[in-house]
């Protein structure tokens, strides 16, 4: 029954989203979806004309039990090398939280984003001067990274998160993007 429910609402999203003219309101869909950040190689990049990446922090870069995998450090890095630009938006007010990854991983941050409202990416788009059309939005959650970052007509990729555990004001999400991910396919 529950799933029924979820089912249902999926459609309804998914038919406003379809709808024409209705875009502007709520798009649900990612431009790609990876199972993990470092599946985003200087190739995907360089295919969709990206030259920034705008980073979600929680299960995104770090699990639930804040851990930093050496694997996305190393990514980050030789991204960075590559010439990509990377910026940290989290809507957490978990200040130490945020500046530890950020320092590990040496790039700048904004939290309190309130993704998915516009201002926190445009913020961060007027500080490194660069398109939004070369702007990737990288995220584990459709109703915060991907519509935000759609709103703002960047390029939003959607990631699988880290951990299996989450906050309780994202887990009652979940099942909703869960059904809204078998409608979409890895690319890679
Ligand atoms: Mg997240």
């Amino acid at each position: 029954m529950k799933y029924e429910v979820l089912a249902h609402t999926v459609h309804f999203l998914h038919h406003i989203n379809k709808a024409k003219g209705f875009d502007f309101i709520m798009n649900i869909y990612p431009n790609a979806y990876l199972k993990r950040v470092t599946n985003i190689t200087p190739e995907f990049l360089n295919n969709n004309n990206i030259k920034a990446l705008i980073l979600d922090v929680d299960n995104t870069l770090i699990d639930y039990y804040k851990n930093l995998s050496m694997e996305i450090v190393n990514w980050a890095k030789n991204i960075q090398n590559q010439g990509t630009v990377l910026f940290i938006l989290s809507n957490t007010n978990k200040k130490a939280k945020v500046e530890t990854v950020a320092n590990k991983l040496g790039i700048p941050y904004e939290m309190f984003a309130h993704k998915p409202f516009k201002k926190g990416f445009i913020k961060v788009q007027k500080e490194i001067e660069i398109n939004a059309e070369n702007i990737g939005v990288v995220g584990d959650q459709i109703f915060t990274d991907v519509i935000g970052g759609n709103r703002c007509n960047m390029f939003t990729i959607l990631v699988d998160p880290v951990g299996k555990k989450d906050y309780w004001y994202t887990a009652w999400k979940r099942p909703i993007e869960n059904i809204i991910k078998k409608r979409i396919k890895y690319r890679s």
